[in-house]
């Protein structure tokens, strides 16, 4: 419908700006607020607690390109339906965070050049894991945003319990129309990412153009 857009824009805007004192500028972002009741939010880029030590933007609200939002709602009904949730621990993620985690690990099979632009800063792209009914996450056999080996999918040296907690994720993700990212156990995007901009809501933080290309 027509007249949806302006409306989500406007929620986003105001909730953003509630919820943080941090005003994203979300004219013409086709973001939507991460929200259904089988889903936890808890962005680790908002707080100190991942891979570079501390914040990497200052928004506190999961925010998703609307197409990614209707495949996400539909893998947290099937997670649902079998007695868990969904835990969201990264979404769409601005410009200038892309460059700062570049700066902490510019590996490109791990974060993405942001001079190419990462699918979270399109809007398309989830890190997220499952949680039992009271919230607690299921043991995935390596933590989120740990850059090894035994984060890819089929790794076969994690407990049997976590390769099946793995495919459980995989499963209803993948049924709800996300594609995985084959280093990263907690990492989905929509398919054909190219179709979809990059988002930037045009902050001024900096941009490391001099960064090296790994
Ligand atoms: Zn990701």
């Amino acid at each position: 419908m027509s007249d949806t857009f302006p409306v989500a824009v406007a929620l986003v805007a105001r909730d953003a700006q509630a919820s943080t004192g941090h005003a994203i500028r979300t004219s013409a972002m086709p973001l939507v607020p991460v929200v259904h009741p089988a889903i936890d939010i808890d962005l680790r880029y908002a707080s100190a607690d991942n891979i570079s030590g501390r914040p990497l933007y200052d928004h506190g609200q999961a925010l998703l390109h609307r197409d990614a939002m209707a495949a996400l709602v539909r893998a947290a009904d099937l997670a649902a339906a079998q007695g868990l949730r969904l835990r969201v621990y990264d979404a769409w993620r601005p410009a200038a965070a892309q460059w700062r985690l570049w700066q902490v690990l510019p590996d490109p099979a791990y974060v993405a050049d942001p001079r190419v632009g990462s699918m979270h800063t399109r809007g398309i792209a989830v890190d997220l894991t499952l949680a039992d009914a009271g919230g607690h996450p299921l043991d995935m056999g390596t933590g989120f945003d740990e850059m090894s080996a035994a984060s890819a999918h089929g790794c076969t040296t994690i407990t049997p319990q976590a390769q099946r907690h793995r495919a459980w994720l995989a499963g209803l993700m993948a049924l709800s129309g996300w594609v995985h990212l084959g280093s990263e156990w907690w990492h989905y995007n929509l398919p054909d990412a190219a179709r979809y901009p990059l988002i930037d809501d045009g902050s001024q933080a900096p941009r490391f153009v001099d960064a090296p290309v790994a």
